[in-house]
């Protein structure tokens, strides 16, 4: 990337050094993820120019000076967020809190290449069980990983309870594959029937199509709120008229009809609502969504820069909700989730749409928020 917002080549450029306590991986497999393309649009702060790619794989290449735990030749993968290792949130294992956190390919190059430098290697890096392939291991830097702490570390989803997942893009299949690993029930929100069909494929027991009515107030990748359910009204189902609980809908706020149709289907609203888009509409549809006392997760980015959301406190207040917010997973926590994954409870690969080169990676990069493959788009940065 040259320049904010406009295309981006592929070139050679000077391989990097490893930096003390880091490595440099040879890639093997990368994440193509919306939070590169919010790095392209200029929604973080990255110095120019710069390579993206912050969900990879691969092989440890070279090691830095003060590394003990990592040798060349080792298959590892790594969090987005790579904490300091020395502060007490690291040392405590809350790496993905860390105030002097490193990012690939946003506080520094990323992995959209052929060698990529790490920090703190002996916090961040995580071992790549040999059953495990790279493109798997590289799903789960970002999307996976998040979706896996928001629902277990931070909603705490238990068997038997209701989840709404907002946006069946990469981290929303991925709640839902977890989600039903866990033994709860499935609502997934989405404006694209194949988004939904992947939903449905992966276990979600009821899924919601919102429409898709642009307008000036409302960015194209919002989930919209008007939504035609298109699927199983369960047999039985409670009568679609009339408003399912006393508040909903609530009248002039964005999303109603969704929680509308969510109350329906859940016969009273969900435990935990996962919002996986980032905008205000798709939060304030997952809050709207849930039953008195439960929990919301914002997992889907919301940058300043496209201003805060309208949150309805109101109902946080007199339903007593949980906000809660989730930032990736550190290192700590991977051991639970891979050993999940080894035993194939977990199939992060069935999230794997495509792969793709490097060259075709830099021409799906500038429309990749208004594109909706189903699934996670993978990089072999060493296919041509
Ligand atoms: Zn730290
Ligand atoms: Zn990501």
């Amino acid at each position: 990337m040259d320049r904010i917002g406009e295309p981006v080549v592929v070139r050679e450029v000077p391989d990097p050094t490893p930096p003390a306590g880091g490595v440099v991986v040879r890639v093997h497999a990368t994440g193509l993820c919306r939070s590169d393309w919010h790095a392209w649009a200029g929604h973080d702060d990255v110095a120019l120019p710069h390579v993206p790619g912050h969900e990879l794989a691969g092989v440890v290449a070279e090691v830095g000076t003060g590394v003990e735990r990592w040798a060349v030749g080792d298959r590892v993968t790594v969090p987005f967020v790579c904490g300091c290792g020395r502060c007490s949130y690291c040392r405590s294992g809350d790496a993905q809190v860390c105030p002097r956190q490193q990012q690939p390919g946003f506080t520094h190059w990323g992995s959209f290449a052929e060698l990529v430098a790490l920090h703190a290697a002996d916090t961040n890096l995580v071992a790549v069980p040999d059953g495990v392939s790279f493109a798997a291991a590289a799903s789960l830097g970002c999307r996976f990983a998040t979706a896996f702490r928001a629902l277990t570390g931070r909603a705490r989803l238990e068997a038997g309870e209701w989840l709404t997942v907002v946006g069946a893009g990469g981290v929303g299949l991925s709640a839902v594959m977890i989600a039903k690993a866990l033994g709860a029930h499935v609502v997934a929100v989405d404006r694209h029937q194949v988004a939904l069909d992947a939903a449905r494929a992966l276990g979600a027991d009821r899924v919601l199509l919102a429409d898709d009515v642009p307008s000036a107030d409302r960015p194209v990748d919002d989930v919209a709120s008007a939504d035609r359910p298109v699927d199983d009204v369960p047999s039985g189902g409670r009568p679609t008229e009339g408003a399912p609980e006393d508040g909903v809908p609530a009248d002039g706020q964005p999303g109603s009809d969704v929680a509308a149709r969510v109350h329906e289907l859940t016969g009273g609203g969900s435990h935990v609502a996962v919002d996986a888009v980032g905008s205000e509409r798709t939060c304030v549809d997952a809050v709207l969504s849930l039953r008195r006392r439960g929990r919301h997760v914002q997992v889907g980015l919301l940058p300043p820069v496209a201003g805060h959301p309208r949150v309805p406190m109101d109902r946080v207040i007199g339903w007593e909700l949980d906000l809660l917010g989730s930032h990736g997973m550190a290192a700590a926590d991977y051991p639970a989730m891979l050993a999940l994954i080894a035993s194939g409870a977990l199939r992060p690969q069935r999230l794997i749409e495509r792969v793709v080169g490097l060259d075709e990676a830099a021409a799906l990069l500038p429309g990749f928020d208004r594109a909706s493959p189903a699934g996670m788009t993978m990089i072999d940065p060493l296919r041509g």
